[in-house]
């Protein structure tokens, strides 16, 4: 396949939607997967654009019927990427982003082996969780659960290929930016683009 496919995972709070979203205005060329959720809407979410947000029994109906390339429950609640639409944008050559979590990563790995996988980590838990406070979007309880279930997620770094250590900003997305330039000129990647002209060059 053409595309380039990039996991992008990180403990809640991290800064990957503000990375993610750094990324896709300074790059046209990715474009994001929107993932299937049972999660409530937070303020200012868009149905379609941040999520798809659908019932319990309708996430469990799509997912009986195969139509997850992968899916999780997270924090209570499932979340899942639609099968359908990945395949179509892969095969049309389009790089995408998965903002998913370790678990859906694990998935992924063993249908598309070649996907770049990028975790990005706080620089401490003491600022994750003044990140996910400062935010404003979850009560304390949602906060306390996320910031334990953060150093379950952090466990599984090593599971993918780029780290990125989000302190400054512009740094962190300067760093983003880069490893998915740099993906795209892997010889693998390259030589799936352009097939005929590799073909030639490598003949005997
Ligand atoms: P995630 O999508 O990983 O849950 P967000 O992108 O929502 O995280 O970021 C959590 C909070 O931290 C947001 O309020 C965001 O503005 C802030 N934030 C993100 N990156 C940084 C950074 N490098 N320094 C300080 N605050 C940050
Ligand atoms: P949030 O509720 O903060 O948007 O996301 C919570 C967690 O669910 C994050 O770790 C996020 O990456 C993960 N997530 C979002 N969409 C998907 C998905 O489609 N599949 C999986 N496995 N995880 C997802």
């Amino acid at each position: 396949m053409p595309g380039t496919l990039f996991i992008v995972a990180a403990p809640s709070g991290a800064g990957k939607t503000t990375l993610v979203s750094g990324l896709l205005a300074q790059d046209s060329g990715v474009k994001l997967s929107v993932s299937y959720t049972t999660r409530a809407p937070r303020a200012g979410e868009v149905h379609g654009q941040h999520y798809h947000f659908v019932d319990v029994a309708t996430f469990k109906a799509m997912a009986g019927r195969g139509e997850f390339l992968e899916w999780a429950e997270v924090h209570g609640n499932y979340y899942g990427t639609s099968r359908p639409w990945l395949e179509a944008q892969m095969n049309s050559g389009t790089d995408i982003l998965l903002e998913i979590d370790w678990q859906g990563a694990q998935q992924v790995r063993k249908v598309f082996p070649d996907a770049v996988g990028v975790f990005i980590l706080p620089p401490s838990i003491d600022e994750l969780e003044r990140r996910l406070r400062g935010r404003g979007t979850d009560s304390e309880e949602v906060i306390a659960r996320r910031v334990l279930a953060a150093q379950g997620e952090m466990r599984h770094v090593g599971e993918f290929d780029y780290v990125i250590i989000n302190q400054n900003l512009p740094v962190a997305l300067d760093e983003l930016v880069s490893v998915v330039r740099a993906s795209r000129l892997r010889y693998a990647r390259q030589k799936a683009r352009s097939p005929e002209f590799f073909q030639l060059l490598e003949q005997d």
